[in-house]
């Protein structure tokens, strides 16, 4: 099988209480967000490590998509990474109420032979130190992307500035870019990360879209409304793991078409992840299912 996008990240067993349900024990993480997202536009590999609490099911979801999942480590011994998430009344804001990394404190990525010659690599929300040992890893990457978090930003600042000087793009929240930079408005923020020495930035702003900062230009694109919000876990990576799916569909150009498709996409696919818990709305998702959100979209933010 050809390689598609290769994708790096977290494997977590989350429990997830919102003000309207709460749900224990379902699939989550940014690696499996991402890579679900993506497999919608692109073969896909997986990397990630799990313990011995792992069901062969979740792996059969995975594989069930066409998603190669040799990379997916199952650690002797250990058990999954775990994370215990609630949502404020807003749907938006959330609290971590307690994180057990298990074996995702010691992952050192390990990338099957036959996914070290991908062109396309993205690292999903995890420690910066474990993108660049993925990075370290590929022959020749012709688009790195990351997504991050305030975390890393205020524990592992150094080894983030290096990997953001060996990736191409980077993915990252409002409030992350603004703590980053020090800025507080988003375009400056956006602005300065790109000089960094980036080709591109996406900020995200949750319920209000994103905004994609280049050289070339800006574009902002709205989020898609929907009043069906089940679960907002996993938008974000799910955003990411679509637009840039969507960006190596198209040979990793990042001319201005391509752009602002790939953000539709993965503005559409976010809408999907948030009207379930889980992975649940996305595994019911087709071609046509997204193409039809896609004509409701262009419906109303056309004018
Ligand atoms: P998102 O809602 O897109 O920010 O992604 C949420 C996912 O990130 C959840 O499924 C969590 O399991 C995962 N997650 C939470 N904290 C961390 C962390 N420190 N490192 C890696 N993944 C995390």
């Amino acid at each position: 099988m050809s390689l598609g996008l290769t994708v790096v990240g977290s494997i977590a067993i989350d429990s997830i209480q919102t003000p309207l349900a709460k749900r224990e024990n379902i699939l989550g993480g940014s690696a499996i967000f991402a890579a679900y997202a993506a497999s919608l536009f692109v073969p896909v590999q997986m990397v990630g490590v799990v313990g011995e609490d792992w069901s062969a099911e979740h792996t059969k979801l995975f594989q069930q998509r066409g998603i190669d999942t040799e990379g997916i480590e199952i650690e002797k011994g250990g058990k999954t990474f775990r994370w215990f998430g609630k949502y404020l009344d807003n749907m938006n804001d959330r609290e971590t109420l307690d994180v057990q990394l298990n074996v995702l404190g010691k992952f050192k990525p390990k990338l099957p032979e036959s996914y070290r010659q991908t062109k396309y690599l993205f690292l999903g929300n995890g420690a910066p130190s474990t993108g660049l040992e993925a990075l370290d890893q590929i022959h020749k990457a012709e688009l790195v992307v990351a997504d991050t978090m305030d975390l890393w930003i205020n524990i592992a600042r150094s080894d983030l500035d290096e990997l953001i000087r060996r990736i191409d793009g980077l993915v990252l929240n409002d409030s992350e870019a603004k703590q980053l930079t020090g800025e507080i408005n988003t375009l400056s923020a956006g602005r300065k990360i790109l000089d960094f020495g980036l080709k591109f930035v996406v900020v995200k702003k949750g319920e209000h879209g994103a905004i994609f900062f280049s050289r070339d230009g800006l574009y902002v694109v709205p989020a898609f409304p929907t009043e069906e919000v089940v679960d907002p876990t996993g938008a974000g990576d799910s955003f990411a793991g679509a637009m840039f799916a969507y960006i190596v569909s198209e040979n990793g150009k990042l001319d201005e078409r391509t752009i602002k498709n790939a953000l539709v996409y993965g503005t559409l696919v976010a809408s999907f992840c948030v009207e379930g818990f889980s992975i649940e709305s996305m595994e019911k998702l087709t071609s046509a299912v997204i193409e039809s959100r896609l004509a409701q979209f262009k419906k109303i933010t056309a004018f």
